[in-house]
C-alpha cells in the first residue's frame, strides 16, 4: 500500500497512549518519527524505549502554537482522551482540537504533507442510530460537560474537510472508537484502566449507571494496523472512517470479565451516571473493511489479559 515509502513522520500527541503505539510501530516500518507532545497525559516514559533510536525525535511542544517542521506525513493525536482529563481544562480542550489542527493543517499546506486526524466516536454523540455509519450526523450537546472534546472533534473533521475543499489538501479522518491496552495511563479514568487498576489493587469496582450502557472495545495493535493502513490509501479517500471493535459488551460485562481474569476478590459498586454519557455505542465497520481490508481481530478476553499483564508489571502490583 505503500504505506512505509514516506520517511518522515510527525506524531502529534505522541507520547500518550496511542501515540507511542503509533511511533513505535513507524519507526519499524523504517520512518523516521517526530514526536510533538505537550506531556499534558502523556509521558516521556512511554517513549522511553524509544529514546535511543536515532531516527526518533522527541518534541516538547503545545500543538496551539504553531510549528515550523519538514515532515512528508502528519498523524495529529494531540488531545486528552479521558473525560476526567479532557473535562479538567475544557477550554484548553476545545484549543487543542481547534487550534491544534488549524496550526497543524497549515503546516502540512506549506510542507504538502498528507495528513490524519484521530477523530472519534464522540462525534456521533449519544446516538439514535445503531451501530453507526459514517453517514450518520450524530446527536451531539453543544453545550454540556463533553461538548468541549465532542464538539473540538467535530469542528476539527470540519477544518480538515475545508482544507480538502478549499487547499486541495491530502486529508485522512478515522472515527476511532473505544481503545485500549498496554500503555494506557493509570489513572486515565477510562473504563478498561478503572476497572483493572481497581481490580489489581483490590478496590471497590466503581461501575457508573447501571452498567448496562455499551461499549466496544479495540485493542491497541488492531487500532494501529488501521490507522497506518489508512494514511497509506490514495490521496482521493478521505475517510471519515470509522475503526473500532464491533464486539459489543455492557459496562456490568466488562466488570465481570475483569473480575474474572484477575482472579480479584473486588466488589462492584454503584455510582452515578456522569452527564451525556452515551448508551449504545458500536460502529459499523463496513467502510473499514471494504476500503482498508481492516477489522478488529484480537478479542476483549486475549486484549485485556495483555493489558493486565502490563499493568501488574509496570506497577508491581
Ligand atoms: P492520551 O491522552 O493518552 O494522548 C493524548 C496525547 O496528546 C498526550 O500525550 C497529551 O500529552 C498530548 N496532548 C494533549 N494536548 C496537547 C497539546 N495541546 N499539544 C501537544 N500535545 C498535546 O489519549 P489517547 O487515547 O492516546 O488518544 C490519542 C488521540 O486519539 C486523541 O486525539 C483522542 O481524541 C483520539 N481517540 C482516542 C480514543 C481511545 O479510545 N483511546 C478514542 C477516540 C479518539
Ligand atoms: N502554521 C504552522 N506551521 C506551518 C505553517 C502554518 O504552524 O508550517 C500555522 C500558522 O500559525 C497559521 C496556521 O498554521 O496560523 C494556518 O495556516 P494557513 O497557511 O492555513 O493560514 P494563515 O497563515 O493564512 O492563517
Ligand atoms: N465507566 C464506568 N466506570 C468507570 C469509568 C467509566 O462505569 O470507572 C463507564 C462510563 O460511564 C461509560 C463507559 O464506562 O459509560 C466508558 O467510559 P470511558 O470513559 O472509558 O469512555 P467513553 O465514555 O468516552 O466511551
Amino acid at each position: 500500500m505503500g504505506y512505509s515509502e514516506a520517511r518522515r513522520v510527525l506524531v502529534t500527541g505522541g507520547a500518550g497512549f496511542l501515540g507511542a503505539h503509533l511511533c513505535t510501530r513507524l519507526l519499524a516500518d523504517g520512518c523516521d518519527v517526530l514526536c510533538v507532545d505537550n506531556f499534558y497525559t502523556g509521558s516521556k516514559d512511554n517513549v522511553a524505549h524509544l529514546l535511543g533510536n536515532p531516527r526518533f525525535e522527541l518534541m516538547r511542544h503545545d500543538v496551539t502554537f504553531p510549528l515550523y517542521v519538514e515532515v512528508d506525513q502528519i498523524y495529529n493525536l494531540a488531545c486528552p482522551a479521558s473525560p476526567v482529563h479532557y473535562q479538567f481544562d475544557p477550554v484548553q480542550t476545545t484549543k487543542t482540537s481547534v487550534h491544534g489542527a488549524i496550526n497543524m493543517l497549515g503546516l502540512a499546506k506549506r510542507v504538502k504533507a498528507t495528513i490524519l486526524q484521530a477523530s472519534t466516536s464522540e462525534v456521533y454523540g449519544d446516538p439514535e442510530v445503531h451501530p453507526q455509519p459514517e453517514s450518520y450526523w450524530g446527536r451531539v450537546n453543544p453545550i454540556g460537560i463533553r461538548s468541549c472534546y465532542d464538539e473540538g472533534k467535530r469542528c476539527a473533521e470540519t477544518l480538515f474537510f475545508d482544507y480538502r475543499r478549499q487547499h486541495g489538501l491530502p486529508i485522512k479522518v478515522v472515527r476511532i472508537f473505544n481503545t485500549y491496552g498496554p500503555r494506557m495511563h493509570p489513572n486515565d479514568g477510562r473504563v478498561v484502566s478503572n476497572f483493572i487498576m481497581q481490580a489489581l489493587q483490590g478496590h471497590d469496582i466503581t461501575i457508573y449507571g447501571d452498567g448496562s450502557q455499551t461499549r466496544c472495545f479495540c485493542y491497541v495493535d488492531d487500532l494501529i494496523e488501521a490507522m497506518v493502513r489508512m494514511m497509506g490509501t490514495p490521496d482521493d479517500f478521505t475517510g471519515p472512517v470509522n475503526i473500532g471493535s464491533t464486539s459489543e459488551f455492557t459496562v456490568k460485562q466488562l466488570a465481570e470479565k475483569v473480575i474474572e481474569l484477575t482472579a480479584s476478590p473486588s466488589k462492584v459498586v454503584y455510582r452515578d451516571l456522569p452527564s451525556d454519557d452515551p448508551i449504545q455505542r458500536r460502529p459499523d465497520t463496513t467502510l473499514a473493511q471494504q476500503t482498508l481490508k481492516w477489522e478488529a481481530s484480537t478479542p476483549l478476553d486475549t486484549g485485556l489479559r495483555r493489558t493486565i499483564d502490563y499493568f501488574k508489571q509496570r506497577y508491581e502490583l
